[in-house]
């Protein structure tokens, strides 16, 4: 089984939507295998999006990543991590599908709602970022 890590951003988390978005994962079959409740520090977001370090947004990411409290989330199922990138939608809500959590819940490329692994690679690696082996079931 394959498994990707979702993370609600503090919009819609602020919204009190986490409860859709995570309907929206099991309605499409993905199972949760792990969840919580946390805030990322600066250095947290910083090392989590390392890799956008040199563009012009990452300030902006990382300021708005850790303005308040997130649900990071281990969903599991076959394609899980394609999956999961189309029930997100694009990047940018203006430009993401009807019916997706982005063009539902997001207002800006900033405040977008949900992030969500990009290759089974990075999965693994942003999987282990958040959770220990002993949580993930
Ligand atoms: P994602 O995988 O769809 O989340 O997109 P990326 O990995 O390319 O970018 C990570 C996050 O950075 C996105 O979810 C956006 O919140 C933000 N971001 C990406 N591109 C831009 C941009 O051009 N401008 C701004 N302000 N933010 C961006």
């Amino acid at each position: 089984m394959e498994q990707t890590l979702s993370i609600i951003k503090p919009d819609a988390v602020a919204k009190n939507v986490v409860g859709q978005i995570l309907s929206r994962f099991e309605a499409a079959g993905l199972r949760i295998a792990a969840t919580k409740k946390t805030r990322l520090s600066r250095v947290d977001a910083e090392a989590f999006y390392a890799i956008h370090a040199e563009r012009p947004f990452f300030k902006d990411l990382v300021d708005f990543m850790i303005s308040g409290p997130v649900v990071v989330t281990v969903l599991e199922g076959e394609d899980a991590m394609a999956k999961n990138r189309e029930l997100m939608g694009a990047t940018n809500p203006a430009e993401a599908a009807p019916g997706t959590i982005r063009a539902d819940f997001a207002d800006s490329i900033d405040a977008n709602a949900v992030h969500g692994s990009d290759s089974v690679e990075n999965a693994e690696i942003e999987i282990n970022f958040f959770f220990a082996q002993r949580e993930i079931y």
